[in-house]
């Protein structure tokens, strides 16, 4: 089995990551367990912040390394909270202080332009080093309800809608959110990407 390391200390996306890399043949060592620390986050973009992630983690573990990054944008927002969704009212992670910016900044915004996307960007590389990384990115849309609703998960769970469902993501049982989401399915997307990579 290959051992990677996962470059992420969240513990809402660890969780999700086990069970999404549960049957992948990859042995996936959170960094934490190794003592590393968070990379900064000095990218522009979630795509360079995952290659950033994933540098670091490999430099210091001299292991394989996969990063994710992600956030939440919103239409009516220009793309906020962003890059910037763990600390958008200013803490790192505190999730119910960021709901309650989010819910404010949208205050009386009509329903057909509450639209916003989760994104996730995936990153692996092979060494601290690797100049040809294999990268994913995937997409869920949803809006931003009115008020929060549940409790299941972390972060902008309670006021994300997704299309076409009538439960927030903190009312979803966690098979339906790791099958629909956009971490979800960025794995769905590396894991083709291993397979091209294994057979070309
Ligand atoms: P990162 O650790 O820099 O990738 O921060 C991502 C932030 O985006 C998290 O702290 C959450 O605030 C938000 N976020 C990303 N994915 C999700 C999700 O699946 N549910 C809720 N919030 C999320």
């Amino acid at each position: 089995m290959q051992r990677i390391v996962l470059a992420s200390s969240n513990p809402g996306k660890l969780k999700e990551f086990s069970a999404l890399l549960a049957d992948s043949g990859l042995d996936v060592i959170p960094q934490t367990s190794l003592g590393i620390s968070d990379a900064d986050e000095t990218g522009l973009t979630f795509v360079e912040n995952a290659l950033l992630k994933a540098r670091h983690a490999a430099q210091a573990s001299g292991l394989p390394a996969l990063a994710d990054d992600s956030g939440l944008c919103v239409d009516h927002l220009h793309g906020a909270p962003g890059l910037y969704s763990a600390r958008y009212s200013g803490g790192h992670g505190d999730a119910a202080a960021n709901n309650a910016k989010l819910l404010r900044e949208l205050d009386g915004v009509p329903t057909d332009q509450r639209g916003a996307f989760f994104i996730c960007v995936l990153v692996l590389l092979q060494h601290a080093d690797d100049p040809a990384p294999l990268i994913a990115e995937a997409r869920w849309h949803g809006r931003i309800l009115t008020e929060g609703r549940g409790t299941g998960g972390f972060g902008y769970n309670p006021v994300f809608l997704p299309e076409g469902y009538e439960q927030s993501v903190a009312e979803m049982d966690d098979a339906l959110k790791n099958r629909l989401s956009h971490r979800g399915q960025a794995l769905v997307k590396l894991h083709e990407r291993l397979r091209e990579r294994h057979h070309a």
